[in-house]
């Protein structure tokens, strides 16, 4: 069984654990250098992506995720982690990203009408899923290599899909072996299969 580690600074690392174990992984939270060394994949979990920033740097992980990144460590993040995996943060500066997905994020982009909402959605590669949406941030734009796997508007906010509705917001992709959602699956229990994807992808390098 692949080993794949739950980064553990901050967020919903419990929940990945136990998805990750329900999809076949053997999962271990990761603190330090020395345990990130030893996994096969990370999952970076949802929770506040500034705090979760400061608090690799503080934990003098950033350069080692960054370098394991860079030479191919397939990596899913949700929500924060999607912020974290990214590029660049549009208009914001509080998050310093990895740079692991070529895409632009926007940090908590459905707006202040409702801070969260769920809604059924079609994931590419996983099939019909419930996405728990919390302060979630979406995809603005995403390079050539980056496949969309996921698009959604907020069901009562027809302006939050603009301009690209009817399809909605960027919500789910990949590139390579690095996976990101906007929303958090693990948060829906009894449905691994987007961590059982990711557990494949692992498997499969
Ligand atoms: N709004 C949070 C952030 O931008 C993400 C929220 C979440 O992970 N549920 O860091």
């Amino acid at each position: 069984r692949p080993v794949i580690g739950v980064l553990a600074l901050q967020g919903g690392v419990a929940e990945h654990l136990t998805a990750l174990e329900r999809a076949g992984a053997v999962a271990r939270p990761v603190r330090r250098p020395e345990e990130l060394a030893e996994v096969h994949g990370i999952v970076l979990p949802g929770g506040e992506s500034t705090t979760m920033s400061r608090l690799l740097d503080a934990f003098e992980l950033t350069e080692p995720l960054r370098a394991r990144l860079a030479a191919g460590l397939p990596a899913y993040g949700s929500c924060a982690g999607m912020v974290l995996l990214a590029r660049e943060v549009q208009d914001d500066r509080a998050v310093r990203p990895l740079g692991a997905l070529d895409v632009v994020v926007r940090r908590n982009a459905f707006g202040r009408q409702v801070d969260s909402f769920e809604t059924d959605l079609d994931v590419r590669e996983v099939g019909r899923v419930r996405g728990v949406f919390i302060r979630a941030p979406w995809v603005e734009s995403a390079g050539p290599a980056v496949e969309v796997l996921a698009t959604a508007g907020h069901p009562e906010v027809p302006d939050a899909s603009a301009p690209a509705a009817p399809a909605g917001r960027i919500v789910a992709v990949r590139q390579a072996r690095v996976l990101a959602t906007a929303f958090h699956p693990e948060l829906v229990g009894g449905d691994e299969r987007v961590h059982r994807h990711f557990v494949q992808t692992v498997r499969a390098r």
